[in-house]
């Protein structure tokens, strides 16, 4: 890689696509790799992605600070596991500049939990307040059945390192029918004793696993109904940068978030874009349109990259196309989801 950014930024402008929508938030898959297998994301036997077709993490470092000097004012990583990347802590440090420079909000990072009790300290050091942290079992036996992984104990250690680190926690679930169902109250209530929001997740048809996705899938609607017997929702207006629609528990006074893909579409009012650690830009999670950007950084100058974003935003879908309907039903896109980054 022989780009080095010497030059400041270009003029800070605002992405606007072709609906209206003000795009402000990338989200970064730095390795498609994974330490665990869960059913709904991926099979046990994974095929990963070459090594060698990855962007290494100074192109990322490039490609993120063009986005910014475009508008991007909140950057999240995700995976792939992000903390299995050799070299992920001095690439936060050194993206950190731009929240110095006022340039960007913040880095958020979206984690299976497995690597918080070493690496906790550091993200905090090296600028990251906020950490997603994705968990769907209390129970050893449910949690090993769905990632595949026999490590909650060393999940629940990284969370409170996590904790004591100085990062604010936010739990992701995502609800497995017949699987975690029955645990979702027992979950809000640990989290919200923990002092952690939580985060319920509908699961989306990405890429072939070795499961069925309609044994897999449960409307949100479905859930609250359940969650209402035991407590009390209140709508809250608590906006992040991301897709959730939050309500105050009255019982915890904790937010749970409901993110709810197919049971009720929140396109209208996505705000994100998504780069693969190939360096693909995928304007939806949802649908296949890409631009790629490796082979632009690799053999055009910034101009054709600012005219690709510019593109970019001329594509942007209305909407994903995600559905779940009907038995042994193809994914609505091929790929994974751990590599466009959840
Ligand atoms: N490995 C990290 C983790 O699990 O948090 C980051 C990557 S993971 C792909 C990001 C989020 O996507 C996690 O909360 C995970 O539960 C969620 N996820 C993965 N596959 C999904 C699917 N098919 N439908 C819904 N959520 C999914
Ligand atoms: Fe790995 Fe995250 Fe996918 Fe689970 S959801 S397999 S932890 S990338």
């Amino acid at each position: 890689m022989n780009k080095i950014i010497t030059k400041k930024p270009i003029k800070q402008n605002t992405l606007i696509d072709n609906h209206g929508r003000t795009i402000d938030y990338l989200r970064l898959s730095v390795t498609d790799r994974c330490n665990y297998r869960c059913t709904y994301c991926m099979p046990e036997k994974m095929k990963f992605l070459p090594k060698q077709d990855l962007l290494t993490l100074d192109e990322m470092d490039y490609l993120c600070a063009l986005f910014i000097s475009r508008g991007i004012k909140n950057i999240r990583l995700s995976g792939g596991e992000p903390l299995v990347r050799k070299g992920i802590i001095n690439f936060i440090s050194k993206l950190s500049r731009f929240i110095e420079r006022g340039d960007l909000n913040e880095i958020t990072l979206t984690t299976n939990g497995s690597q918080l009790i070493t690496s906790s300290q550091d993200l905090y050091d090296s600028g990251v307040r906020r950490i997603n942290v994705s968990l769907d079992s209390l129970d050893e036996k449910k949690f090993n059945e769905i990632t595949r992984r026999d490590d909650l104990c060393n999940v629940i250690e990284g969370l409170e390192a996590a904790k004591n680190s100085g990062l604010k926690v936010k739990i992701n679930t995502v609800v497995i029918k017949n699987k975690n169902l029955d645990e979702i109250n027992n979950i809000i209530l640990w989290a919200h004793k923990n002092n952690f929001d939580i985060s319920l997740i509908e699961t989306m048809p990405m890429g072939l696993t070795d499961k069925d996705r309609i044994d897999q899938y449960i409307s949100l609607s479905e859930v609250k109904k359940i969650i209402l017997e035991k407590f009390t929702l209140i709508d809250s207006s608590y906006k992040t940068s991301g897709p959730s629609q939050y309500s105050k528990v009255e019982e915890t006074g904790g937010l749970v978030g409901f993110i709810t893909p197919l049971s009720n579409n929140f396109c209208a009012s996505c705000n994100r874009i998504r780069l693969t650690c190939t360096g693909k830009l995928y304007m939806c999670l949802g649908q296949d349109n890409n631009i790629d950007f490796r082979n632009l950084l690799r053999t055009e100058d910034d101009l054709s990259l600012n005219l690709a974003i510019d593109r970019a935003m001329r594509n942007k879908p209305k909407s994903h196309d995600f559905d779940i309907s009907y038995k042994n039903q193809a994914p609505a896109v091929n790929r994974h989801m751990s590599v466009t980054g959840g």
